[in-house]
């Protein structure tokens, strides 16, 4: 160690000295900065140059400074040196100290004497343990530090201090410390790994041992770092330093029996955890038998609950080394395919099918294209990149966001819409307004049912004299009731009783008891509704009826909350997966139910899904209580898996089944937030209970080893499915039961309750029920019209009825949505009620309602699209007749009122939100939009009448489920084709709304912490109507503008926040430890213990291309 005991004299400049003189008189922030001044004069005088002299003065002043500071004098009392007075002072005030310094240049100033010192021959040992202290407190809080070093040369320079001090630990670890921060650059990475900081650090790392933890520690958190770059991991992997890490974390692993160095345990694990990175990685890691060494040592860690970052991190690595498996499907092309009219030389099914045959494309033929991806790594310069890109969805043309109310078509064109309008022109002459006779005013032309072909239900026996049958006497039904299916399988499903031969038999004769629920459901009629699926055409020529829609719902009068996640679930349901490469033995892989190819039966579990809105293509028995779960692409597509519905049979009572549906394709599922499936016993049913009921323990949602080719992944390659899995038992025996996303709602069920609502009709309601169009698969589209019955005919009373204000709703384009039609039976209802009311909104508003827009993709189980392969609510700008018919006319029915001018006064589209909770409505507003963007706007922009606002600040105040928080009335580029912005844009309509209903539950107001439910939804539907007839007291009041403050008042004022993702809080588990994402937080791990923990916080917000509002 050298010693430095030059006089003080001279040393100090007469700057220097005035600076000390008013020192104790200045803050502790300024001494800091006056420090920094005097030693970037010295830097620049050129007898300062002599770095010995450097070193002294700095010492010296600090010396000085320290007779003026109590707390410097404690550490100068130590012997210490001026840097390490520095480095106390800078610890003072929790850094903020050290902020004020990096922010004058500090950390240049401090580079410069570095790169200095270093050209000493050989350097001074003590200015560069000093220096070195000094950076690696700095570093940190300096986001251009690796810049600054390695454009000044430090990188170098502590490389090679580092290099001739690797027996030194006292100087090497301030060095390493410094490294680890330099590593943090992904371009410093790069730079460092090809001087050989790499297998240096290979050579610092060792075996257990209780010397220099700190060290080792500091030293793997700086490999770590490095090994982010690809082609240091490359470096790594061909140095065979997976062995390396394996070996060294399975030793610490053994001998750390009191767990007293997780961290460097955890280190050895992200060393590991970003060499995976590359595929070669991977193969290294199965090669070295990663895959049982870290299953093994993480299921010994499992029971201590503080080694859970240790797990966490080993079941990441694991996800990704897992073999990508194949999906088990010929093609993921939907199961079914439908000839279209014409195909649209650009459109998805073209692209679909002109794959030529015999293309794979289930997986990529290879999705390495990442080892190219090392050589070529990017080391430009990225620190820059802008995090803040949420919002370039925004629409910032204002000509776009100015409606242009300019129908676009000649009125030629729109005069045939003029018949779905006769109110408009009906003058009731000659039509009697006696009670009795009312009927004959109202027509429907829509409910003609087409029996096209024999249909087997299981409603033969229901008129039955009603007795609880033996649960296999109902079997003996469900095998008639299949028979005819065409190789539905289960005709067999009572095997598991040992006695099904004479109990089928008496099953021939058996009734079905059918719950009477005519009371308490009065728009469902199990007879009328096999009589609705007679003219329901499917492109599977569905022959069977799912008990649910045939028996009905009734909402539970218990409350069913949101379910609490279990700490670990998801993390055991990984574990399980892994085991099966891990003990392949132990795996079944039976199928057990396939679309493609029918199976006989066997004495697994029995699916079917073949009725209407059923999906399930396939399912493969993995364990002997476990199942993977195929569900299939909407029709003439190859993806948009969301949607199951499917029934079970052969069930064993009591025992608890995993399910897994393995090709989910969303991010992130409310199923990780509270939300359950819906399940449905045919038992209970017949005992009195027909209903759906939320049900699954252990349900999440996670990321999956299943590939997902690039054809299905937007070109993205090296994408993986989701797995939703959740778990359940059986109650009954013999049970049927039916397993469904959420609560069903098929289009043979609108058709039995549009037929049941005109049976609701009183004279005083005028309701017409038309068919808007044929859909491309043969379903007619209705088209309902309610309002309420002049008084009389006298000129006055039809004066009034045909002027009534227009509302137009509609619902169901996304057929996945089932809960937009719950909500649309509740409003259908509430019209047709007898409240006072509904009279009074009847007699202020002529209804249009076109309750399902996508009739053809609810009818096939679609998710997203119709049979085009489309979604429809992207087609509103141009729908082409024939391809998208329902849109095309219900825009035509929209431009016919806007050229008559009778736009409507409100116009909403019902659907459902999969990552949101409670209900909320999207608007349009030229001001939220431009608030929300960076756009210049003149002020009359900005001139905008706050209508928009009024209907949902009113169904906040009066729908429990309604969240004026959710709400945001910006105007997205991607939405320029729904209908809520065309019918805003093209049509004029001001207050024209999508309505987003949750799948899962609430967060606030009366339902907080309950799933929500068909009785919810429906009042929901009511709630509208009632919040329709506050909007016409408001505008009614509201003739001109000096009543617009009052209308202020009540609707207020503050903008909606403008909401991206789904507004959950993350959890502890991530739900996608992602294989291909490589930007996890390089924060070095403070070495004091804490800050262990993984960031839970990587979802992958990419998706596929898909956008997250779901309207
Ligand atoms: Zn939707």
């Amino acid at each position: 160690m050298h010693t430095h005991t030059h006089s003080l004299s001279l040393c100090l400049n007469k700057d220097i000295s005035k600076t000390l003189v008013h020192w104790v008189h200045v803050p502790s922030n300024s001494k800091v900065l006056m420090l920094l001044g005097q030693l970037e004069r010295m830097n620049g005088e050129a007898m300062m140059r002599d770095v010995e002299t450097a070193r002294q003065v700095t010492a010296k002043i600090f010396h000085l400074i320290q007779t003026q500071e109590k707390s410097g004098k404690e550490v100068m009392s130590k012997g210490s040196s001026g840097m390490e007075v520095i480095l106390a002072s800078l610890e003072v005030s929790r850094g903020r100290r050290v902020s004020v310094f990096v922010s004058k240049g500090g950390t240049g100033i401090l580079f410069q004497i570095l790169i200095s010192a270093s050209k000493e021959l050989p350097p001074s040992e003590e200015l560069m343990l000093q220096l070195h202290s000094l950076l690696a407190k700095v570093g940190p809080k300096d986001r251009k530090f690796g810049v600054k070093a390695r454009l000044s040369g430090a990188l170098n320079a502590t490389v090679n201090v580092t290099k001739q001090n690797l027996q030194n630990t006292k100087l090497l670890l301030p060095c390493l410390q410094v490294l680890r921060v330099y590593s943090t650059n992904s371009v410093n990475a790069i730079s460092l790994g090809k001087n050989g900081v790499v297998e240096l650090m290979f050579k610092i790392v060792a075996p257990y041992s209780k010397k220099n933890t700190t060290l080792l520690k500091v030293a793997l958190d700086a490999l770590g770092a490095l090994l982010k770059s690809k082609t240091n991991a490359r470096r790594a992997v061909d140095g065979g330093h997976v062995h390396v890490l394996l070996a060294l974390y399975q030793d610490w692993h053994h001998n750390d029996a009191r767990h007293r160095h997780m961290l460097i345990r955890k280190g050895l694990l992200v060393c590991l955890r970003n060499i995976t990175n590359i595929k070669l990685g991977r193969k290294a890691f199965i090669d070295t038998d990663g895959m049982r060494i870290l299953y093994n040592s993480s299921t010994e860690c499992l029971p201590v609950r503080t080694l859970d970052p240790l797990v966490n991190t080993s079941s990441l690595i694991m996800r990704k080394c897992f073999p990508k498996n194949r999906l088990p499907l010929p093609t993921i092309k939907s199961a079914f395919h439908y000839q279209l009219p014409h195909v649209p030389a650009a459109g998805p099914v073209a692209q679909l099918y002109s794959q030529p045959p015999g293309v794979d494309d289930v997986v990529d033929e290879s999705d390495d294209n990442e080892e190219t991806d090392a050589d070529t790594e990017n080391d430009t310069e990225n620190e820059e990149d802008d995090k803040d890109q949420g919002n370039d969805d925004i629409e910032t043309d204002l000509n776009k966001l100015h409606p242009k109310n300019n129908p676009g078509r000649p009125f030629e064109e729109l005069r045939v819409y003029e018949r779905f309008f006769l109110e408009l022109s009906e003058d009731f002459q000659g039509y009697n307004f006696e009670p009795s006779k009312s009927s004959s005013t109202t027509s429907s032309s829509f409910s003609s049912t087409r029996s096209t072909r024999p249909i087997i239900v299981p409603t033969a026996q229901a008129l039955s004299p009603k007795h609880i049958q033996s649960p296999l006497l109902l079997g003996g039904i469900a095998t008639r009731r299949v028979g005819g299916g065409g190789g539905g399988g289960g005709s067999n499903w009572g095997s598991d009783c040992g006695s099904e031969g004479a109990e089928d038999e008496a099953g021939e004769g058996a009734v079905l008891e059918v719950p009477d629920t005519a009371l308490l459901l009065p728009l469902h009629d199990p007879d009328l509704y096999v009589e609705m699926v007679k003219g329901t055409r499917s492109v599977p020529q569905y022959a069977e009826v799912a008990y649910p829609d045939y028996f009905g719902h009734i909402a539970p009068t218990f409350k069913e909350p949101l379910q609490e996640r279990v700490y670990g679930v998801q993390r055991s349901k990984i574990f399980q997966d892994i085991e099966r490469l891990i003990h392949p033995n132990d795996i079944v892989d039976k199928v057990v139910y396939d679309l493609d190819i029918p199976r006989a039966p066997s004495d697994s579990l029995k699916f079917n899904s073949q009725f209407e809105s059923g999906n399930l293509r396939k399912a493969v028995q993995i364990r002997k209580y476990e199942y993977d779960l195929v569900l299939n692409s909407d029709i003439n597509s190859n993806h948009y898996h969301q949607w199951f519905y499917f029934e079970v049979s052969g069930m064993r009572v009591g025992t608890n089944y995993r399910f897994n549906i393995i090709n989910s394709e969303k991010s992130n599922s409310q199923f990780n937030y509270g939300m359950q499936v819906l399940m449905y016993s045919v038992q209970d049913a017949i005992s009195g209970r027909p209903r759906w009921v939320r049900t699954g323990t252990d349900i999440c949602y996670y990321k999956n080893h299943f590939a997902r080719s690039s054809i299905a992944a937007g070109g993205q390659k090296g994408k993986s499915y989701y797995t939703m899995t959740f778990s359940t038992s059986f109650s009954h025996k013999d049970d049927v039961c039916y397993f469904a996303y959420h609560y069903p709602y098929t289009y043979s069920t609108l058709k039995m309750h549009l037929s049941k609502l005109e049976a609701l009709r009183t004279p005083q309601i005028y309701l017409r029920q038309d068919v808007l169009c044929q859909t491309l698969g043969g379903n007619s589209c209705p088209l309902l019209t309610i309002t309420a019955m002049p008084e009389s005919n006298s000129n006055d009373y039809i004066c009034q009825f045909r002027n009534r204000p227009l509302i137009f709703l509609s619902a169901r384009v996304h057929p996945g949505e089932t809960n937009a039609s719950w909500v649309m039976k509740g409003t259908l209802e509430f019209l047709m009620g007898t409240s006072p009311l509904a009279a009074s909104l009847r007699e202020a508003y002529i209804f249009k309602i076109v309750p399902m827009l996508n009739p053809d993709g609810v009818v096939n189980g679609n998710h997203r699209c119709s049979l085009s392969g489309e979604d429809l609510n992207r087609q509103w700008q141009n729908p082409n007749p024939e391809l998208h018919p329902t849109i095309y006319h219900t825009k035509s029915l929209l431009q016919y009122l806007a050229h008559i001018q009778r736009a409507p006064l409100v116009f909403c589209d019902y659907h459902g939100h999969s990552r949101k909770k409670n209900v909320f409505m999207y608007g349009c507003s030229v001001k939220e939009t431009v608030w929300q963007s960076n756009i210049s706007a003149t002020s009359s922009d900005l001139q905008e009448d706050l209508g928009y606002r009024a209907l949902p600040k009113i169904l906040s105040q009066i729908a429990p489920a309604f969240s004026m928080a959710s709400c945001s009335f910006v105007v997205e580029r991607s939405k320029e084709s729904t209908a809520r912005v065309v019918v805003w844009r093209e049509i004029g309509v001001q207050r024209s709304y999508t309505m987003e209903s949750t799948l899962c539950g609430c967060d606030q107001g009366k339902y907080k912490g309950l799933q929500i439910g068909t009785r919810e939804l429906e009042e929901m539907g009511a709630q509208f109507c009632v919040a329709l007839l506050r909007l016409k007291r408001l505008t009614g009041m509201r003739n001109h503008q000096h009543l617009l403050d009052l209308e202020s008042d009540i609707i207020g004022t503050s903008p909606t926040t403008y909401v991206m993702e789904e507004d959950e809080p993350s959890f502890l588990e991530a739900i996608d430890y992602s294989a291909e994402s490589n930007d996890e937080d390089a924060e070095p791990e403070n070495e004091h213990g804490g800050g262990v923990q993984e960031n839970p916080n990587h979802l992958d917000q990419l998706s596929d291309g898909e956008t997250n509002h779901r309207d």
